[in-house]
């Protein structure tokens, strides 16, 4: 018989599910929770949600992978570019919801990364410069309408002077409005809080590799209260250290996100990317720009990798840490989507691993 079920859905689970898992032989703990939403994610196992030639099909193609690890929500996320191909990609996604019912169930909203973030070299990060651009109301109302209301997430840089107007155009418009990729000071930070800002995109990433010790951007946005702040988890953006100081500051209010590239769910090795040059893979799913382990070129882990990391390295509870990936974010996305998170996963916690054992009915089988 198993040592314990922990219930993390409070009550939701059936003396039915309850007794079938007591009566499974194993050692370790049952995990029962709530299916994991991904609020930040560039594509999966080789389709880039970026990429000029991507079809609806691939759409449903990652919806399935990402099913098939316990995800029950995410936010497809294009990043910085041409007007052209964001109104293309926008519209490709938004068909796939109108297509396919398990896009349409998993896909909470689009979360838009740019283009209007920093230029600057390190904040910027991998964005490319010829599309950066300032907050335009104009488009991303034109994005709003294109994506039939289905961007619900902005990531945003409050550096730029008509931020103001652009906030609060988003917060009337049911998008959350994110910092990151920024260089923003103090002022701007603050301004863009009062003025709705709800979440920090991948906090301590897309930054500068050299900061001045205070006041800076991090502890800035670590300040206040009102922002959630997303981070990636996964021992290669952030030393544990860090992830620990974020989440006693953060606490209920920390997000987890994989920022998975189309790398994640492949063979270590060398790869093209859509941008071209060559990224390197590792078998701890590092990946980094070729010939220079020190550039991390994107992440290659889905959610569930980044948990099995938190459980292996222990540098969160990992009871927190499911949370961070479950109704964390669905508190956060309750201001703009209306969902109920009543998908129910089952994990089994060895002494030295994490496994997603399937969904509730999946299990109950
Ligand atoms: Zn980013």
């Amino acid at each position: 018989m198993s040592e314990e079920i922990v219930d993390l859905t409070k009550g939701k689970i059936s003396p039915k599910v309850r007794k079938k898992l007591e009566s499974i032989d194993k050692p370790g703990r049952f995990i029962i929770s709530p299916a994991l939403i991904d609020i930040q994610i560039n594509g999966f196992s080789g389709i880039d949600f970026n990429d000029e030639k991507l079809k609806v099909e691939d759409i449903e193609y990652v919806s399935e992978v990402l099913a098939g690890q316990g995800i029950g929500f995410y936010c497809p996320t294009i990043i910085t570019n041409s007007e052209e191909k964001i109104d293309y990609l926008l519209n490709v996604i938004k068909q796939a919801t109108e297509q396919f019912e398990l896009c349409k169930k998993m896909i909470l909203g689009i979360h838009l990364e740019g283009p209007f973030i920093s230029k600057e070299d390190g904040p910027r990060g991998a964005h490319p410069l010829e599309f950066v651009t300032a907050p335009n109301v104009k488009l991303i109302q034109r994005w709003k309408e294109i994506s039939n209301n289905l961007v619900k997430i902005i990531t945003v840089s409050p550096e730029w002077e008509n931020m103001d107007e652009f906030s609060d155009y988003c917060i009337k418009s049911n998008i959350l409005v994110s910092i990151g990729h920024t260089s923003a000071n103090t002022g701007q930070i603050e301004q863009a809080v009062r003025h709705g800002a709800a979440c920090s995109t991948h906090l301590g990433n897309g930054s500068h590799s050299l900061l001045k010790r205070h006041p800076n951007y991090i502890w800035d946005q670590l300040s206040y209260d009102q922002l959630y702040a997303s981070i990636i988890a996964d021992g290669h953006h952030l030393p544990d250290n860090v992830i620990k100081i974020f989440a006693k500051v953060k606490n209920e209010k920390l997000i987890l996100i994989s920022d998975a590239t189309q790398f994640s769910g492949k063979q270590p090795g060398d790869y093209e990317t859509l941008i071209g040059g060559k990224v390197t893979l590792t078998k701890e799913k590092r990946l980094y720009v070729a010939d220079h382990p020190e550039y991390l070129a994107g992440s290659a882990m889905g959610l569930l990798d980044i948990l099995k990391y938190i459980k292996k390295s222990s540098v969160l509870d990992l009871e927190y840490a499911i949370s961070c990936a479950t109704n964390h974010p669905m508190d956060m996305l309750k201001r703009v989507c209306k969902f109920n998170n009543d998908a129910i996963i089952v994990f089994y916690e060895s002494e030295d691993d994490l496994e997603y054992l399937g969904t509730y009915d999946e299990v109950l089988d």
